[in-house]
């Protein structure tokens, strides 16, 4: 991969994230344990590639006309990314959120100019869930587009044809696993193809947080959840679009004290600030090497940046209301 240093549109920094080899990981599986750095993306996270795609989608189609509005429910992620976009090229976008998400969520939606609708947490059967609400505002709205990001592959598509081969050339072809946690599953889907593609024999795993019903779909054909998680962004409890046909040869559940405690080990050790999900992924990516053996070369995602969780996975009262280990450096400040 060529990473230029001098680019003709903003928009051509989403992307040619680098790819850095993770110490404490690697050392803890005796294999080679890699992080893609998404938190280098304009928007800090992962979803800045979905964001883009769909967009460029909506506009191929014909759907998305000069001043129109972008609609999108989200954890936040990929609203920020859509806010940017929108912004990047002339249209307005209107996020709608669970109001559990974090608060540097909403923050930065607002700075960034979206317009922000927050719903009570429900579960996905409830018509006022975040994500049908998002779908009927965009149907009332003149010159609206509904994202619909779970359901829409133009999102794996971004990481088949983005996210994959950036890895498979960063790595030269030497790669022998793969894994994330799953939120629209675009990630691990449109990841997954595209390694696929260029050596089948590389293993795609599911990496789940509790909470989240597709370890027992892949394990035992049954979508079930048990147990919880605070991870944002992440916990499925359908097969969408996205997911559909995704080459899956393998599945870890990941509890939050794990993730947690590689989120602790790589701000300690490694300098890195990274969201729950990125810790559970590394957990993941970890069980995944165990697995494949000495040696071997796993790729995961660095999903996005911990100053998105200052007031939460970074705070002291948050992890004591939530009954999780509060880091030790956090306990005298
Ligand atoms: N981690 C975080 C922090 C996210 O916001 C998301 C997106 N919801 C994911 C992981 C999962 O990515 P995907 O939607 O591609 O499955």
């Amino acid at each position: 991969m060529t990473r230029p240093s001098t680019l003709s549109s903003s928009l051509d920094l989403i992307g040619n994230t680098r790819l850095v080899l993770l110490r404490g990981p690697s050392e803890a599986a005796g294999c080679e344990i890699w992080g893609k750095c998404e938190f280098e993306n304009p928007g800090a996270s992962v979803k800045d590639r979905a964001a883009l795609w769909i967009v460029r989608d909506a506009e191929a189609r014909g759907e998305l006309k000069p001043g129109g509005t972008i609609v999108e429910g989200t954890a936040g992620n990929t609203g920020i990314g859509i806010a940017l976009v929108a912004n990047a090229l002339g249209y307005k976008s209107l996020i709608v959120m669970p109001d559990n998400q974090s608060k540097e969520k909403m923050d930065t939606l607002r700075a960034l100019g979206a317009e922000l609708v927050t719903v009570p947490p429900t579960k996905f059967a409830d018509c006022n869930h975040f994500v049908h609400t998002s779908r009927r505002l965009a149907e009332e709205m003149d010159g609206a587009v509904w994202a619909n990001q779970f359901d829409n592959v133009a999102n794996r598509r971004a990481h088949l044809e983005s996210t994959a081969p950036e890895i498979w050339e960063q790595l030269e072809g030497r790669i022998d696993g793969f894994t994330c946690a799953v939120g629209t599953g675009g990630t691990l889907a449109g990841t997954g193809m595209g390694l696929k593609e260029f050596d089948d024999k590389i293993t795609i795993a599911l990496t789940d947080p509790y909470g989240a019903a597709l370890y027992n779909y892949y394990a035992h054909g049954e979508l079930k959840a048990e147990g919880s998680s605070v991870a944002e962004g992440i916990g499925q409890g359908r097969i969408t679009a996205n997911l559909e046909g995704a080459p899956i040869d393998t599945q870890f559940r990941i509890s939050d004290e794990e993730g947690l405690e590689w989120v602790a080990r790589l701000l300690r050790e490694e300098g890195l600030c990274l969201g729950l999900s990125s810790g559970i992924n590394v957990a993941g990516a970890i069980a995944l090497g165990e697995q494949l053996g000495k040696g071997s070369r796993i790729a995961t995602i660095l999903c996005d940046t911990g100053f998105r969780y200052l007031s939460s996975l970074y705070s002291a009262e948050w992890l004591e209301a939530k009954k999780l280990p509060v880091f030790d450096w956090l306990r005298s400040s």
